[in-house]
């Protein structure tokens, strides 16, 4: 049902992705910041590549955005005129991914994904195509009022801060030896980079887990029978049963175990029950 609390929780959501456009000019510019991608760039904006490109022409020419860069944010793809929402539906339009609309709407995209299995197992959606935008749950409402606050800090800190291009999503996707389900996020960034602890905690695991595949892996353990996973490092840089602080380095991104380039897989779990990473931020 798309009734009207969920038109509330949509305004809400407008106001978070304003309070993250930052640059000189105010809400409709972004200001490039080391070690951001477009794709980054057009998570955090709720804009899709395609419409970023088309409203910056340097960015028809380059490959890479750069720090320093003021990006405009088209208007047409601002918050509130965001998605034309008509009995929860919405219209792909070109160049969108699951990843963009789930965040246009506060969900996740194994939320948007349970309303339109059709789309499961990594199926690409095409401009023109109708999706189902299921109500969101209580959890995703409480991450974007969290989100909304700005000054308050989050209860999750982003393990990579600088660094939000998502290489693959939580959820079932499709390799070479036929579907498997992916519990986490893998986040892109340059080997080394320092991963940090999403949550205060104490470390359950940190070693090498080639058995499994995880390569270098620390594993935290938090309040609540939260438990967080990092996995693929070049190095761990804390040890079994210590102690850390929400934002501590724990270990750095590499490409151990079974792993396909460079970067970060992310999980979080619920008392081991796998959660989708992005529905906590
Ligand atoms: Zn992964």
């Amino acid at each position: 049902m798309w009734g009207g609390a969920s038109w509330g929780r949509a305004a809400l959501l407008g106001a978070v992705l304003t309070a993250g456009l930052t640059g000189v000019a105010g809400a409709g510019s972004y200001r490039v910041k080391a070690g951001d991608t477009l794709s980054g760039i057009a998570v955090r904006t709720g804009v899709s590549v395609a419409a970023l490109r088309a409203a910056n022409p340097r960015l028809k020419t380059a490959d890479a955005v750069q720090a320093g860069w003021v990006l405009t944010v088209p208007t047409s793809s601002a918050p509130r005129a965001a998605a034309p929402v008509k009995a929860g539906t919405y219209t792909v339009k070109d160049g969108e991914n699951l990843t963009v609309i789930a965040r246009r709407f506060g969900l996740s995209v194994t939320q948007l994904l349970g309303a339109n299995p059709q789309y499961r197992g990594g199926k690409a959606v095409w401009a023109g195509a109708k999706l189902v935008i299921p109500p969101r749950t209580a959890t995703a409402s409480r991450a974007v009022t969290v989100r909304a606050t700005g000054s308050r800090p989050g209860r999750w800190a982003w393990p990579l801060p600088g660094y939000h291009a998502i290489s693959s999503d939580y959820g079932e996707r499709v390799l070479d030896a036929g579907p498997e389900m992916h519990y986490g996020v893998d986040i892109v960034a340059p080997h080394g980079t320092p991963v940090r602890a999403a949550r205060s905690g104490r470390v359950l695991e940190a070693r090498a887990d080639f058995e499994r595949g995880w390569g270098w892996t620390v594993v935290l353990e938090h309040p609540d029978g939260w438990i967080t996973r990092y996995a693929h490092l070049s190095a761990t840089l804390v040890r079994a049963g210590e102690l850390v602080v929400q934002g501590q380095p724990v270990g750095r991104v590499g490409n151990t175990g079974r792993s396909t380039g460079t970067h970060l897989h992310f999980g979080t779990y619920l008392r081991w029950d796998p959660r989708d990473p992005l529905s906590l931020y």
